[in-house]
């Protein structure tokens, strides 16, 4: 079931609670996640990897509200990490270092420093450059860097040109068809500085069919399994995340064929899994309230101007990226199409066009829907806009996650030089 549905008297609600009610009580715009949602779905994405020995880290760059990871914290999730301040927040969240991975093609010194002062449990690196500059950092401080190398497969993954990394043209991993990538791993092996961890892929996101995932799992398996033939060690097989979810209808995402693929795949491989999934958990487990301030009549349909905007929700402007819109009160027929925009200085800005929608009026309370993955964390603060607050509903009550600042706020992070 939809972790946003509608009561009895129509009223679009999260765990039983009207979002009219939370968006008055809490203010707009506001991000709502259904607490409830995300932890059935991280349950139901562990029970389906369960048959296979494996570790889920979510991936923190989906949704980094502390309260949303540490709620799966508590339900036994790592972390997948791409930046330093990822790894503050996974330790802030409660989520031990030993259960983070960090990810991503550009760590800086610093940050692997941090990572390796933590006790992290694997880094991810992604270039001979990369596994130098590790090796390095830990000689210095004496330690053993657990360092898993991101391959590239060249599989493409059938998605968004903005979100795809599997194929040999991006910037991610090392590829695995010049050798390069076994020879980098037996450097790493021979490295005293470092400790193979295994082989890592992620191809892309929002990927809705299983062909490209089992493409890309046979190619990892075939190449583990040819270096732990040579006699090294590949402890673990990450398979990183980017399963798909259901933009148009908002159902949480079947993890079933996924999890069938991947125990027929690597049951009996000897090799530990881990998994990284991000947008599958959040998506669908939250929504983005906001009212309308105008209503303006264009040529042929109206302009609905909302209070949110693409520096609270970029993925319509930076995708093109579809999320469904439902007044949040009882619908009344259909009156006509209407773009629902937002009051930023940007054509671009709007969160969806040619909507059909009842009548509206300045005050209705919209909801995005489907905004809990890739939304809040890319909010910014342009045209001096503060970002939309988050709460979440879990268990019958809203726990505000992060209140929305204020302009003074913002302002006073400044400085105006003295200009004599
Ligand atoms: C973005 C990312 C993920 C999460 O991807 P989703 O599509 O949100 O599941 C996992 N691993 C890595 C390395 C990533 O960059």
């Amino acid at each position: 079931m939809s972790a946003f549905a509608r009561d009895d008297q129509g009223r679009l609600c999260a765990g039983g609670m009207p979002l009219g009610d939370i968006a008055a009580s809490h203010g707009s715009p506001l991000y709502v996640y259904s607490g409830d949602g995300i932890r059935d779905d991280y349950r139901r994405f562990a029970a389906a990897v369960a048959p296979v020995d494996g570790a889920v880290h979510f991936a923190l760059k989906a949704n980094s509200a502390l309260g949303v990871i540490g709620l799966l914290a508590r339900h036994g999730a790592g972390a997948d990490i791409v930046s330093g301040g990822e790894m503050a927040r996974a330790l802030a969240a409660g989520i031990p270092a030993e259960k983070i991975v960090f990810s991503g093609v550009g760590k800086s010194a610093e940050e692997i420093g941090a990572a390796l002062d933590a006790g992290i449990g694997q880094i991810n690196a992604e270039s001979p450059q990369e596994v130098e500059a590790i090796s390095q950092i830990a000689a210095a401080r004496g330690v053993q860097a657990p360092v898993a190398l991101r391959v590239n497969v060249d599989v493409a993954p059938k998605t968004h040109a903005k979100i795809s990394t599997g194929q040999r043209s991006t910037k991610f991993g090392v590829s695995t068809s010049q050798n390069e990538a076994a020879e980098l791993y037996r450097e790493m092996a021979a490295d005293p500085h470092i400790r193979p961890a295994g082989l890592a892929v992620h191809i892309g996101s929002q990927i809705m069919e299983l062909d490209p995932f089992e493409r890309a799992y046979s190619a990892l398996l075939s190449f583990g399994t040819a270096l732990r033939d040579e006699g090294l060690e590949v402890p673990v097989l990450d398979l990183g995340g980017g399963i798909g979810v259901d933009y148009q209808h908002g159902t949480p995402t079947d993890f079933t064929a996924y999890g069938e693929l991947v125990s027929r795949l690597f049951a009996d491989s000897g090799f530990r899994l881990g998994f990284e999934p991000g947008r599958s958990i959040v998506a669908n487990n939250g929504v983005l309230l906001t009212r309308v301030i105008y209503v303006k009549d264009g040529d042929n349909k109206r302009f609905a101007i909302v209070d949110a905007a693409m520096n609270d929700l970029l993925r319509p402007t930076l995708y093109e990226a579809h999320h469904d819109i439902q007044p949040v009160g009882p619908e009344g027929p259909i009156e006509g199409p209407a773009d629902i925009v937002g009051p930023v200085c940007e054509t671009g800005d709007y969160l969806g066009l040619d909507r059909m929608m009842p009548s509206l009026a300045a005050g209705d309370c919209l909801a995005v829907m489907s905004a809990g993955a890739y939304g809040a964390v890319m909010a910014s603060n342009y045209n001096t806009r503060p970002p939309a607050g988050e709460v979440m509903v879990l268990d019958g009550d809203v726990h505000i996650l992060r209140r929305r600042r204020d302009v003074a706020e913002l302002l006073a992070e400044e400085i105006i030089p003295d200009f004599g």
